[in-house]
């Protein structure tokens, strides 16, 4: 995926705040963060959106969630956080490489707007 904004993040071309890295997953600090702690998860492998898991790639987003407690603990986040996934126009969507967002350190509304 040539043109795919966090696989240049992934390999480097494009600069990031990395906050934790494995053999399948790479996490970075969000631009534009909508909490004191905003946390970008991807896959290192491309996959298009949460429309695009199947069985042969599946596997990848239990290590997304395998690193979100990592992550939490790396950072202290013992208050708790959310994990959110948005797919497709109507979910909101902006960036074609499926990623979770790891928000924390506010007390986060429910139900989201
Ligand atoms: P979504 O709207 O769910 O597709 O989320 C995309 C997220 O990527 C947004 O929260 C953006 O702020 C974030 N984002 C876009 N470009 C960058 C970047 N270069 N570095 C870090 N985060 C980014
Ligand atoms: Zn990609």
């Amino acid at each position: 995926m040539n043109d795919c904004l966090f696989c240049k993040i992934i390999k480097g071309e494009i600069p990031c705040s990395k906050i934790y890295e494995n053999e399948f997953v790479f996490a970075f600090k969000d631009i534009d963060p909508q909490a004191p702690f905003h946390a970008i998860i991807v896959p290192k492998e491309h996959i298009s959106s949460a429309d695009e898991i199947n069985a042969d790639n599946s596997h990848l987003i239990g290590k997304i969630f395998e690193a979100v407690a990592v992550i939490a603990k790396q950072e202290n986040l013992n208050n708790g956080y959310r994990v959110v996934n948005n797919c497709g126009k109507d979910g909101g969507q902006t960036v074609g490489h499926i990623h979770f967002h790891l928000l924390a350190r506010r007390n986060l509304a429910w139900p989201p707007g």
